[in-house]
């Protein structure tokens, strides 16, 4: 059976992200790499928005970029500029083709479908298939999102919704999501984040028939795609072994209180390629160590107090949107992480510590 220096497991994301990197700055020329990912066909499968803090290799896979947001609470509207970090989305179908067609370029490069079909003991391995503890009391971030074409111009496309909570919490935590592509195309996403122990919030279908038809009052629309997924708020599991790391959402890149991963992945892989001539012995990539307590502390109060996130999301967002989105992020500095910390409410954060 043939064998490779290096062998990517799973070709989503962070596998491709990672391939990419390495093949743009020729560090597969002398070396040998497998990419295992048992998909049949490469087709869109997801939308990846976030701010663009960093720059990344996929300017050219952006379908949409925004500098104006705003989150919604019932009874009050806030508008907020992000110019400084343009919020970007990217279309899946584009990154996977971009990608596909630059590695095809390398015959040191070679998809498989299963491990199995190669002998993988004396290889460095890039893993990207999470093991996920299952237990019912862990959060999701878990969604679904339709992009509808409307006959006439509707959308403002200037500004996107971040977080409209003007819909039916269910004693859990509830948003719409808007992202408007051009004036009659939007993304339109139904976001829950819960434990999945029941499937009480899974009607997704109905909850965007009637956000789009009763609350933004639009009758003549068709749905053009859809995609549903969900993003563990937690980390997966992760046993140290010898020549094998972890990338993507297997290795912790997931920013735990909004489910943002796409540039954690992108300066992974920059981390990686960097140090790819000595990876056994590099110091293991992570967040922050200060955004994993905070988030940790966040998301206790999000379990114990549901019906006070709609709030504490609004009310973060009066700091100065500059600071929230470095914050959110991983780019944030002491002062700007103590002007966020002293939007929340004291008492609540506080026992949080202690539960
Ligand atoms: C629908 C959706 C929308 C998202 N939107 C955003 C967003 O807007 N912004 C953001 O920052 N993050 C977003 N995320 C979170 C995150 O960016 C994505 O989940 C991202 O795809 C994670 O990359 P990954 O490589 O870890 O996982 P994936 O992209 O899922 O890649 C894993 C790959 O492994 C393959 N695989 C599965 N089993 C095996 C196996 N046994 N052996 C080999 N390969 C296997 C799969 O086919 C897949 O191709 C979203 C997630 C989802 C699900």
């Amino acid at each position: 059976m043939k064998e490779f220096d290096y062998i990517i497991i799973g070709g989503g994301c962070a596998g491709l992200s990672l391939a990419y990197e390495l093949e743009i700055h020729e560090k597969l020329k002398d070396k040998t790499l497998a990419i295992i990912e048992p998909r049949q066909e490469y087709k869109k499968d997801k939308t990846w928005s976030f701010w663009k803090v960093t720059p990344h290799n996929f300017d050219d896979c952006v379908k949409k970029k925004w500098e104006n947001f705003s989150i919604n609470i019932p009874g009050k509207t806030n508008h907020l500029e992000c110019n400084n970090y343009p919020y970007q989305s990217i279309d899946s179908g584009l990154f996977y083709e971009k990608i596909n067609n630059k590695l095809r370029e390398n015959e040191n490069i070679v998809f498989f479908k299963d491990i199995k079909e190669i002998n993988s003991k004396n290889s460095f391995i890039f893993n990207s298939v999470p093991t996920l503890k299952k237990d019912h009391l862990n959060l999701w971030q878990h969604f679904c999102g339709v992009e509808i074409e409307t006959q006439n111009d509707f959308f403002d496309d200037n500004i996107f919704n971040l977080m409209d909570f003007d819909c039916e919490q269910r004693e859990n935590v509830h948003f719409f999501y808007t992202l408007p592509y051009t004036k009659n195309k939007a993304l339109i996403e139904t976001t829950w984040l819960s434990k999945m122990n029941n499937s009480s919030q899974k009607d997704y279908d109905k909850q965007i028939k009637d956000y789009i038809e009763k609350h933004l009052n639009l009758k003549n629309y068709k749905i053009t795609y859809r995609e549903e997924g969900a993003i563990p708020l937690f980390y997966p599991l992760h046993e140290k072994e010898e020549n094998k790391i972890n990338i993507g959402t297997a290795g912790g890149m997931t920013r735990l209180t909004t489910g943002y991963t796409f540039l954690n992945i992108q300066e992974h892989s920059k981390y990686i390629r960097k140090n790819i001539e000595n990876i056994s012995n590099a110091k293991k990539y992570e967040i922050n160590k200060k955004y994993q307590f905070l988030d940790e502390i966040f998301l206790r109060v999000l379990e114990k107090h549901p019906e006070k996130m709609s709030d504490i999301f609004f009310k973060m967002f009066r700091t100065s949107p500059k600071t929230v989105i470095k914050f959110l992020s991983n780019k944030s500095n002491f002062f700007e992480d103590l002007s966020i910390i002293f939007k929340m409410p004291k008492w609540t954060f506080i026992r949080a510590l202690f539960y």
